[in-house]
């Protein structure tokens, strides 16, 4: 059985489209028209993904996508977030609250289809790690999305969480600026976020390694790996 997408739009013709192309690739959808509604249906049903307007009635786009992503239960489900030309800072500010992907409208119902495909395909890879994972003094919990340091519970954002996850993941291997703005914030062209965005949280997600913060080697010119032994 394929996944259940929740589309979170007020305007009716979208949804139709929307929900008719979605329902037409197997997927199973829920439709939310307001805010409301979306956080509502987002922690009863949880989805697989959400497709998330940011023009909506009520609370907005950008409010949802923070909430979702400060919630232990929904932080977790993958949000591509429906933006339209005029919003470009509004996509900058998504992405940093954690949204996986953005889609400008007008978009063809192929190319969503395909955004959709490769955000749910990047979650599967993450499911090959274990559980809880424990490398020197830390402890990562990757069911719970909970991270210690020496027994002591250090709150990560999304995106360090992610970041870390994806370091821990190739072992050892050296990993570019390119390659993780690419799996972590879901671009391939990183003209419209930089790729300091990489080195600041970087340097954040070190600050709350503490004692560890050695393990994650920078790499002149290209990029950063994390030092650990399996
Ligand atoms: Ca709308």
């Amino acid at each position: 059985m394929k996944e259940t997408i929740l589309i979170v739009e007020d305007e009716k013709d979208i949804v139709k489209m929307l929900d008719y192309n979605l329902k037409k690739e197997g997927y199973k959808t829920l439709v939310a028209n307001d805010g409301e509604d979306a956080l509502d249906m987002a922690n009863t049903k949880l989805p697989d993904l959400i497709l998330l307007d940011l023009m909506l009635p009520g609370v907005d786009g950008l409010e949802i996508c923070k909430e979702l992503k400060s919630e232990r239960k929904t932080v977790a489900i993958p949000v591509i977030m429906l933006t339209a030309k005029a919003q470009e800072s509004d996509k900058i500010v998504g992405l940093e609250l954690g949204a996986d992907d953005y889609v400008t409208k007008p978009f063809s119902p192929r190319e969503l289809i395909a955004r959709i495909k490769a955000v749910l395909r990047r979650g599967k890879e993450n499911d090959k790690l274990p559980e809880i994972l424990k490398i020197g003094e830390l402890t990562i919990d990757f069911s719970k999305i909970a991270f210690t340091v020496k027994d002591k519970p250090v709150e990560l954002t999304s995106k360090e969480f992610e970041l870390l996850k994806t370091l821990i993941k190739v072992k050892g291997r050296v990993l570019s600026r390119d390659y993780l703005l690419d799996n972590i914030w879901g671009f391939n062209n990183a003209i419209e976020i930089q790729t300091r965005t990489v080195d600041v949280h970087i340097r954040t997600l070190r600050k709350k390694l503490k004692s560890e913060a050695k393990r994650i080697l920078t790499v002149k010119n290209y990029g950063y790996r994390f030092e650990y032994e399996d």
